[in-house]
């Protein structure tokens, strides 16, 4: 287990949780990320992976619409600097 991953709040939780059928995040899973100690590392984790479920606090739709804005602004700003 990575480092960061050990000192989660969801280490010794079931990973069932964080598959659930697709819809808004759970609040019992709201409830485990918004107090973990890694939340921070977990969300560039995710951002940088691309794997279903729920994982710091965002579903997969949520994920994927933070990559999309991060790649329309790296574009607007490789745009503008040429
Ligand atoms: S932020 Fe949530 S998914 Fe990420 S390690 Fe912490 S408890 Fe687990």
């Amino acid at each position: 287990m990575t480092d960061w991953r050990s000192r989660s709040t969801c280490k010794d939780v079931d990973p069932d949780l964080f598959f659930p059928d697709a819809g808004p995040l759970p609040r019992s899973v709201a409830r485990i990320c918004q107090r973990c100690p890694v939340l921070i590392t977990c969300t560039f984790d995710a951002l940088r992976r691309n794997d279903l479920g729920y994982q710091a606090g965002l579903s997969k739709a949520e994920r994927d619409r933070i990559r999309r804005w991060d790649r329309a602004q790296r574009a607007r700003m490789e745009r503008s600097a040429s």
